[in-house]
Formats: structure tokens, C-alpha cells, sequence
């Protein structure tokens, strides 16, 4: 399912190269090699205009599980987001510290940082984020 289609109109694309020969096994922590490359789409915030990045990664096979598995990205984003961890620390900095609704916030980021996030995600960002146990109060 290509996302290619709707890559936005005047945006800024960025090539993002994730492909190592080798990437340790989440599983077992053994060395797997390279099969073959993947390609994602992700949102990231634009200063004065769209941000897209076009991320490159590899998939791994590991021998030893016998499985295969894509090279970590977390750094960037997390697993089948479509936002880079920027978009989410920012969208959620409005509403948790700045005390923003939902829409007011999601208003800021597409004005601001000209992103569009849906009030769907939003809500399942906040939802994970409340959820937390590991967030200390206060
Ligand atoms: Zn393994």
C-alpha cells in the first residue's frame, strides 16, 4: 500500500537512509542479514512549508529464530506511526502542558508546522500518555 499517492503537494522531502548490512535480532540479539529494503512515508514538522520524509530501512533475517524483522526506527518514530516522534512531542507538549483541546492543537500544528494530524491520533497519543503507569505525578 503505497502512501507515494499522497504525498502533499509543494512539500519538503527528505531522503532518510535506515539501511544497515546488519541489525541485531530483537529477539535473540544475534547479527541478521539484510534481505531486502523497505520503504515509509512519515510526517514530520515543516517550518514554512510540509515535511515529509522518505525513510529507506532495511529487513533483516535472522537464522537463529528464523524470522525476519525491520531495523529499528524508534529513534525516529514509532512502529507504524505516520508522524515522526517530533510531531508527537510537540502536538502532545500543547496539550498536556498547555493545556489545548484536542482541536485548538491539532489547529497550531497545521498553521504552525503545516501537519495535519487527525483528532483520532491525538486522542489515541493522549490516551497512551495517560495511560502510562511509569509517569510520575506531579
Ligand atoms: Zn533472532
Amino acid at each position: 500500500m503505497p502512501r507515494t499517492a499522497i504525498v502533499l503537494k509543494g512539500a519538503k522531502v527528505r531522503q532518510i537512509n535506515l539501511s544497515r548490512k546488519t541489525a541485531v535480532c530483537p529477539s535473540c540479539g544475534k547479527e541478521g542479514k539484510r534481505h531486502s529494503l523497505g520503504h515509509r512515508w512519515i510526517y514530520d514538522l515543516g517550518l514554512s512549508k510540509p515535511a515529509l520524509l522518505n525513510v529507506t530501512y532495511s529487513k533483516h533475517f535472522c537464522s537463529k529464530c528464523d524470522h525476519f524483522f525491520n531495523i529499528s526506527m524508534e529513534q525516529l518514530a514509532m512502529p507504524g506511526s505516520s508522524f515522526t516522534n517530533r510531531v508527537t512531542k510537540t502536538a502532545m507538549a500543547l496539550i498536556m502542558d498547555k493545556d489545548m483541546t484536542l482541536t485548538g492543537a491539532s489547529e497550531l500544528l497545521q498553521q504552525k508546522y503545516h501537519v495535519h494530524v487527525p483528532m483520532t491520533t491525538l486522542h489515541g497519543w493522549v490516551a497512551a500518555e495517560t495511560k502510562a503507569p511509569q509517569r510520575a505525578a506531579g
